[in-house]
């Protein structure tokens, strides 16, 4: 079948990128004066949120509410207005305002859409400068450059660009019945698609049929790529699969998984349905709902 996955959630992001622009200081300096430039504040790992009546919302702040050590990172246009990201050690909330994790902010549900997608990307540049202040060949501090898009080493000339780490998460399907796992860090009840990073000289294909050897002990014939999804805890890249699985039988890497089992599609309705006492599907905003749900429409599959 012909397969039409729906674009995840944290996708499709609005802003114009204008990636030209990072190059050019004087646009740079003229962007970060603009009285209609805003910025995304982070603050311990935690994103501005403003408290409303529908749920959560971005805080756009004008660039001077928090200074930074670094300049703010240039995120894109909206329209002809600037964005810009900034992350601080410590700063206070302004009043109806308070600073969330933003995993726990997906997950409650409220908090989704256009303003989810930005502050994900947001969250993975800002997150990279935090942890990679210096050289990773000499040692030595690093500096921000390009906008934000770049880390330069005085002392070796080092170039370093933003980390982005490839995963694949799979839909493994058996005679119209998919697998589904509980890892032991999961809560309680927490069933969800099996999922592992990508390693060096694999291609996608061949990271969804080892993981799924490893971590179900069943083997994949044909693999399918489907839909991506940035997943920025920190700077994962998810590639959503599907896979036609070889065997029945489950025999798990118990490390990680404690259950593993086939459902079919009346079962995946009823969990979906919160009718299931002993399984509770994947979280809002995550791609292993948004790919179970497209298995469940029919929307993709084999
Ligand atoms: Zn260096």
């Amino acid at each position: 079948m012909k397969q039409n996955p729906t674009p995840p959630p944290l996708t499709g992001a609005s802003l114009d990128r204008a990636a030209h622009l990072r190059d050019d200081p004087e646009a740079l300096a003229r962007m970060a004066g603009d009285p209609n430039a805003r910025m995304v504040l982070f603050s311990q790992d935690q994103t501005l949120f403003r408290l409303t009546n529908t749920g959560l919302a971005l805080e756009w702040l004008p660039l001077d509410t928090a200074p930074s050590e670094e300049p703010p990172i240039f995120l894109g246009l909206d329209g002809t207005e600037p964005r810009f990201v900034t992350r601080v050690e410590d700063a206070e909330a302004p009043d109806d305002c308070k600073f969330i994790d933003l995993r726990s902010a997906l997950f409650s549900g409220d908090f989704s859409g256009d303003e989810a997608a930005i502050v994900a990307g947001a969250k993975a540049i800002s997150g990279w400068h935090a942890s990679h202040q210096h050289c990773a060949r000499c040692g030595a501090k690093t500096s921000p450059a390009q906008g934000g898009w770049k880390r330069e080493c005085p002392t070796c000339n080092g170039q370093h660009f933003p980390r982005t780490d490839p995963v694949v998460i799979m839909l493994v399907v058996k005679d119209e019945r998919v697998a589904v796992a509980h890892n032991v860090n999961f809560p309680d009840t927490l069933y969800s698609l099996i999922a592992g990073f990508v390693e060096p000289g694999e291609t996608i294909e061949e990271a969804v049929r080892r993981e799924t050897l490893e971590e179900l002990g069943i083997r994949c014939g044909r693999v399918d790529y489907l839909c991506s999804q940035p997943w920025p805890f920190p700077a994962g890249l998810m590639f959503g699969c599907i896979a036609e699985a070889l065997d029945d039988e489950f025999t798990l890497e118990e490390a990680e998984l404690s259950e593993a089992c086939w459902l079919d599609r009346d079962a995946l309705a009823a969990i979906f349905r919160d009718e299931n006492e002993k399984i509770s599907p994947p979280r809002a905003g995550s791609i292993a709902a948004s790919l179970l749900k497209d298995w469940l429409d029919g929307k993709v599959g084999y």
